[in-house]
Formats: C-alpha cells, sequence, structure tokens
C-alpha cells in the first residue's frame, strides 16, 4: 500500500484524570516529561532513514499528522517546539498538510499559539465539551465556559482552522443543556465539531460512582433525543454531518480521521498508539511507563498485534465506510477491498433497509439517521 502518508503522535500526559476517562494518560506526572521525549526519538527511529523523493532528510513525507493525548497543550509552548523539534527529523509535513494539536482550553494562551504556528500546525481541537458550568462540574474537568470561548476567539484569530469537542449525556444534563451547548458552540463558529455521548469505561472512577449509586448514567431515550439534537442544531447552523460524530463547515473534514475511515495506512507513536499498513494493526504498549522503559532499552514495546485476514481487514472496512454519511460505494469498495459487499454483508444490508435503518440504491449503501442512532449495535452483523 506504499508508505504511509499520515501519523498519529500519542502525548500521555494530563493535568488532572477526568472521572470518565480511560485514555492511555498520566496525571500529575511532569517529571515523565524529559524521559518521555527521550522514548519518543528512539521510537521515531522505525521510519525509514531513507528520504523520500522530494525530501532532503530522511523519513515519511506526510499529508496529515495528528497530535492526541493526553492532553499534547499540557507541554506548553517550549514543549511543543522540543516536540516538533524531534519529530521534524523523522516526519515531514507537505506543504497545505493538516496538522493537528488537541488542545485544554486552560493552555491556549498567546505564546503557545506563536509556538504553534511556528511548528506548522494547521487546526486545533478543543476539549471544550461543554460550555456550562454546571456540565463541566459534573464532567469533572477543570476548566470554565468562559475558557472555551477564550481559547476559541484566540485560535480562530489567529487563522488556526477550529474543531470543538461536546459531550452529551453528562451526569444530571438535561436535554435543554445540550441546546444551549450546541448554539453557544455554533456562535463560538469554529470549523469542526465532535460530539461524543458519555461512555461509562471500566475502572474509571466514573464507572466505580455507578455501581455504588452516586452516579446515574441518562436514559438511552435521552441519550438519543441529545444526539438527534445535535444533528439537528448542528446542520441549521452550517455544519455537515459527515461522520456518526463529527460535523463540519463546507471543506473543513478533518483530513486525518478521513484517512483511518478510508483503512489508509497510517503510522503511530507513543504509548497505547496503534500503527497500520492496511493488513495489520500494532498498538504500542498502553502503560506510559512500561512504554518508555522498554523503548529505551530496546526491548519490544508493541502491547497488541492484530494481524487481520483480507477477509478481516476488509470487513473493517465496512463498519467504518458506514459510519461515515456518504456511506460505501459498491464499486469503490470492490476495488479497495477485493470483495464485494455483497458477499460480506448483502444480508445485514438487505435486512436494515427493511428496517428503516440504511438506504441501498444499487450502488451506494448509506445509513439512515434511524441506523446513525443504533449504529454500535449493527457491527455485529457484519464483524465475524
Ligand atoms: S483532559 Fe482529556 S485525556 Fe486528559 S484526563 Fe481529561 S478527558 Fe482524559
Amino acid at each position: 500500500m506504499g508508505q504511509p502518508r499520515h501519523a498519529y503522535v500519542h502525548v500521555p500526559f494530563c493535568r488532572h484524570r477526568c472521572g470518565y476517562c480511560d485514555f492511555t494518560l498520566v496525571a500529575g506526572r511532569d517529571d515523565l516529561i524529559d524521559r518521555y521525549y527521550a522514548a519518543l526519538g528512539r521510537e521515531l527511529e522505525r521510519v525509514s532513514p531513507e528520504p523520500p523523493a522530494t525530501a532532503g532528510s530522511p523519513g515519511l513525507e506526510l499529508d496529515t499528522l495528528y497530535l492526541g493525548g493526553g492532553t499534547p497543550s499540557h507541554l506548553g509552548p517550549a514543549g511543543l517546539r522540543r516536540l516538533f523539534g524531534l519529530l521534524h527529523e523523522r516526519l515531514h509535513p507537505v506543504a497545505g498538510a493538516e496538522v493537528t494539536v488537541e488542545a485544554n482550553p486552560l493552555d491556549v494562551t498567546a505564546d503557545f499559539l506563536a509556538a504553534a504556528a511556528d511548528c506548522g500546525v494547521t487546526r486545533v481541537s478543543l476539549g471544550g465539551q461543554s460550555l456550562d458550568a454546571m456540565t463541566l462540574r459534573a464532567l469533572d474537568r477543570d476548566h470554565a465556559p468562559d475558557d472555551v470561548r477564550r481559547a476559541a476567539g484566540l485560535l480562530l484569530a489567529d487563522g488556526f482552522s477550529v474543531s470543538v469537542d461536546l459531550m452529551t449525556a453528562a451526569p444530571g444534563q438535561s436535554l435543554a443543556a445540550v441546546e444551549k451547548d450546541l448554539d453557544a458552540v455554533v456562535g463560538l463558529g469554529p470549523q469542526h465539531v465532535s460530539v461524543y455521548c458519555l461512555t461509562w469505561e471500566k475502572g474509571t472512577s466514573f464507572e466505580s460512582q455507578r455501581r455504588k449509586g452516586l452516579l446515574q448514567p441518562a436514559e438511552e431515550s435521552l441519550e438519543r433525543q441529545m444526539y438527534e439534537t445535535a444533528i439537528d442544531r448542528l446542520g441549521t447552523g452550517g455544519y455537515e454531518h459527515y461522520e456518526v460524530s463529527n460535523f463540519a463547515k463546507p471543506g473543513a473534514r478533518c483530513r486525518h480521521n478521513e484517512a483511518y475511515w478510508d483503512c489508509r495506512p497510517w503510522e503511530a507513536f507513543g504509548p497505547g498508539a496503534a500503527r497500520f499498513d492496511g493488513r495489520t494493526r500494532i498498538t504500542n504498549h498502553r502503560a506510559t511507563t512500561t512504554w518508555m522503559n522498554k523503548v529505551l532499552v530496546g526491548d519490544d514495546f508493541s502491547g497488541d498485534v492484530d494481524a487481520m485476514t483480507a477477509e478481516d481487514a476488509a470487513r473493517e472496512r465496512v463498519v467504518v465506510g458506514l459510519r461515515r454519511r456518504d456511506g460505501l460505494d459498491r464499486e469503490a469498495f470492490m476495488d479497495a477491498s477485493g470483495f464485494t459487499l455483497d458477499a460480506l454483508a448483502g444480508n445485514a444490508i438487505a435486512s436494515w433497509t427493511d428496517r428503516g435503518l440504511a438506504t441501498d440504491d444499487g450502488r451506494r449503501v448509506r445509513l439512515t439517521h434511524a441506523g446513525l442512532l443504533v449504529s454500535d449495535a449493527l457491527w455485529a452483523d457484519i464483524l465475524k
């Protein structure tokens, strides 16, 4: 499939761990940051030392580079410059590449923006989650609504493309509160919005409080109403709903995520980061300190290797394709996977269209609104 033109870098540091979060991260362990840079520098040596045809230095040419976490902005302006200094030894975003950094609104300062611009960052994904003080407290977040407004304003004024994350179904959150959040985020005018429903992951503080009866998840019917409201209000606000959780102004889809959903190969570095060569997905060890220690002594630092058969990979392509509003084009699917869509999913598609969960015009299959609402429950029909 050729060299990957997309790369993800995981930055596992946060100021504090939010009660619902089960991501790969360490909170309040800034003492590990120097060791992280050392380990990341070593891991980057995996990348071919051959210069690509159009670059003067060794490594990969990239169309997209995405720094996620954790909280990459927690590194601060000097830390961001140091990180990009390392990355640029092996990773070379081409002119016009999309370079995204995830940020906590509290970290967005004039110095941070200057560093981001100098490093070639084009897009900032803001972990806003809500513009309502009660919801932010319920989500155990460490920022206030005004921090989100201030950060989005600074970023947009400086010409960055901005994405704002919103969370629904927070403990105690009402439908009216979600409506207010949506109107507030539309008012801020970011180019992109991602809307996620709170999930109760094993091992999190929220999940243990739920088991003790201290926190109450939202009713499923309320969750659905919130999601439908998000689709409606963001649609009215000029955002195209282009994937289950993602909404963009025209021309502002996240190109990096589109590469994942197209099942193009991508590179990934850092603890818990998963890379994909079109068939095999290798996930680095999830524990930050174990990943660092193994990388630095030259041990195998992969935690999980998922070698898919051609058919497994094609089935996965069905799922990620149908999460997109564009759906799946039969001919393009055949060209990309070597399988006919109907051989893998014909029965499931027929059943979904009968139930109003999908449309099928003979060329392209798309989930309907109703299908999107229950999409997670549909994939068992495809993944064997
Ligand atoms: S800031 Fe984000 S990554 Fe960090 S603990 Fe909170 S939700 Fe998780």
